[in-house]
């Protein structure tokens, strides 16, 4: 197989090229084009000929011009350097681009992913003598004041260590040296290379047994993502899907973050550029960028690299879920994925399948979707686990979930944030609909709430649930036949469920207080809501009169705890359930008198 093959261009088609004379190429390698030497991949084989997607605008390029592979896959560089990098599809470096080209990225350019001449101070952990395997960690680079990178023994290496030692090194000077079982020498550098579209191996997939709390009550206390989990979030434009995918960026429990702005405007990317350094960790005080890697592929960024960008976001997660961290991986939005999946199989002529999208729709949204999980890592400690949550924005033209995307996404995900256009008209943010919205790890999160948070948890869960849906159903009754037709009981159960909307559901990303609740101030917040409730009910039915109920000012203590801080909310909660508690023995012994 020739490692250099080299061809002719006899088609140009926007970012799909055809280049003749390629037989000793491969599928998937990367190739060079044209006088420029643009990068492209190679996504169709047959016989001599080879269809390459262009990751940089082809203008200027035409028939003859030269194609010259790489014999080598697309890959990422896996090293230190990743956390608070900008990088785009293919993984460049954009301030790096940008500092060698001016703002107009110029085409062809050749540029590291990550810097091969900064020094890190490494420390080892391993020593001269270790038997070593693929995973095991060598030693450590402390990259940002959050995050520790592991220097791991790459992969199909095993051996003794003959030389390893602390020190200042790029990720490309020798840190170590590994002598293999049949007496080879191995240099090994802090660098890894990893094709992109290969998942890195772990030794096994476990069952997820954690959740991943995100600070959104809708979220942690309503459907509920775990760590290793995955996540789709459909919704119309204008639903809020960026803002809850920022908010997940932003609030989740998470060591690491890769964020994938995924063919939507600029200058939603240019929002996370600009919040993302200035918000803290809530944990550390510390720059939440410290833990965060930004892939950018705006809309006005070449198609082909879109495809890409969410495979190089996935393998930059596998590298550190590797290293034993929990991480989180957003897509927004994955529908401007698959439509460049789409342009690129028109141009390929492939048959099309539903609404023009390819067959393989599906495969390819699993390829990525089934890459998240929790995992126990390579290497000798075998406790070592790492998680891998992916949530992935899907934008259906005119809100239709219907749309071969959101429905090839629902076969994979296990939990449905649905947006629903009505509610964010109404401004109920965020607009995840509690009627068509599902977590298929309700089960397994709602055990470690029991065990972890409030042993009722579950039964509170529950209930509000039951409220929800017997509002849905008594509002039909009302169209029918009018709100005053309704018995007391069902009045109030209307007031309950507009409490857990109003109060407990509406949760604003923009209030400073509001937008992150921690997990304890959340199971307060629904306790106060059924508290209300169940102490109404003993009212009723004790005669106390459902306007009376309707009445009383400490709902509007319930409502005003979403904007109590943290740390005055406890007694904010004994308070007002002391407040609930008074005002119902007071009026039932009103009722008693009577
Ligand atoms: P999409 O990505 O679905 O097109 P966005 O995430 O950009 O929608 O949200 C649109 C607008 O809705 C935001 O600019 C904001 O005004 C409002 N919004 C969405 N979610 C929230 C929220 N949780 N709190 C307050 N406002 C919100
Ligand atoms: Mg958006």
């Amino acid at each position: 197989m020739s490692q250099y093959s080299q061809g002719k261009i006899v088609k140009v088609a926007g970012p799909l090229v055809v280049a003749q004379g390629m037989r000793d190429a491969n599928m998937f390698d990367v190739v060079r084009v044209g006088r420029e030497k643009l990068i492209g991949e190679i996504i169709e084989m047959r016989g001599d000929n080879a269809s390459v997607q262009v990751y940089e605008e082809t203008a200027g390029i035409g028939k003859g011009d030269e194609v010259v592979s790489t014999g080598a896959p697309l890959s990422v560089e896996l090293a230190p350097g990743l956390l608070q990098n900008i990088f785009d599809g293919i993984q460049r470096p954009l301030e790096t681009l940008r500092a060698k080209t001016g703002s107009n990225i110029s085409r062809g350019v050749e540029v590291n992913s990550l810097d091969h001449e900064k020094k890190w101070d490494f420390v080892a952990t391993a020593k001269v003598g270790d038997h070593v395997v693929a995973g095991d960690f060598l030693g450590t680079v402390q990259e940002t004041v959050l995050i520790t990178q592991k220097i791991m023994v790459p992969n199909g290496v095993e051996g003794d260590i003959v030389s390893i030692q602390s020190g200042s090194y790029t990720i490309v000077d020798t840190i170590a040296t590994v002598r293999t079982a049949d007496g080879k020498t191995v240099d090994v550098t802090m660098l890894q290379k990893w094709p992109v579209r290969r998942q890195r191996p772990y030794r096994e997939k476990l069952a997820p047994d954690k959740p991943m709390i995100s600070g959104q009550r809708v979220i942690d206390s309503v459907f509920p993502i775990v760590r290793g989990g995955t996540a789709a979030v459909p919704g119309p434009f204008g639903s809020g899907k960026t803002v809850i995918q920022h908010q997940l960026a932003k609030w989740s429990d998470v060591d690491i973050v890769v964020y994938i702005g995924c063919g939507e405007r600029g200058n939603e990317m240019t929002d996370v550029l600009r919040e993302f350094p200035e918000l803290k960790d809530p944990k550390s005080g510390e720059s939440l960028m410290c833990r965060t890697v930004l892939i950018a592929n705006t809309s006005d960024m070449p198609v082909a690299a879109r495809e890409a960008s969410i495979y190089t976001g996935i393998t930059i997660a596998e590298y550190f879920r590797d290293m034993g961290y929990s991480v989180a991986i957003m897509a927004d939005s994955t529908s401007r994925w698959a439509e460049a999946l789409r342009e690129m199989s028109g141009r390929l002529e492939e048959m099309p399948g539903e609404e023009g999208y390819p067959a393989y729709l599906t495969s390819r949204l699993a390829q990525f979707y089934e890459r998240a999980g929790r995992v126990r890592c390579l290497g000798s400690d075998e406790n070592r686990e790492g998680t891998l949550t992916a949530i992935g924005a899907v934008s259906p033209a005119g809100g239709d979930n219907s749309d071969p995307v959101v429905q090839a996404t629902l076969r994979i995900v296990k939990v449905f944030w649905g947006l629903n256009s009505d509610l964010a008209y109404k401004r109920h943010f965020p607009a995840i609909s509690w009627l068509d919205s599902y977590s298929l790890y309700l089960d397994v999160v709602g055990e470690w709430m029991n065990a972890n948070v409030d042993e009722e948890w579950s039964n509170h869960h529950e209930e509000m649930m039951r409220l929800l849906q017997e509002e849905a159903e008594l509002e039909e009754i009302v169209k029918l036949v009018g709100y005053d037709s309704l018995s007391a009981p069902d009045r109030l159960t209307l007031e309950a469920s507009r409490s857990i909307r109003e109060d407990f559901l509406q949760q604003n990303s923009f209030d400073e207080v509001d937008t992150y609740t921690s997990l304890k101030k959340q199971t307060l917040m629904l306790k106060m809501v059924l508290a209300f409730n169940h102490k109404a009910k003993d009212a009723l039915s004790s005669g106390v009169k459902i306007e009376t109920i309707l009445s009383l000012d400490v709902r509007e203590r319930i409502a005003r705890a979403k904007y109590t801080s943290e740390d005055q909310f406890e007694q904010y909660y004994k308070d007002t359930l002391a407040e609930i508690d008074s005002i119902f023995a007071e009026l039932q012994s009103k009722e008693a008198e009577a």
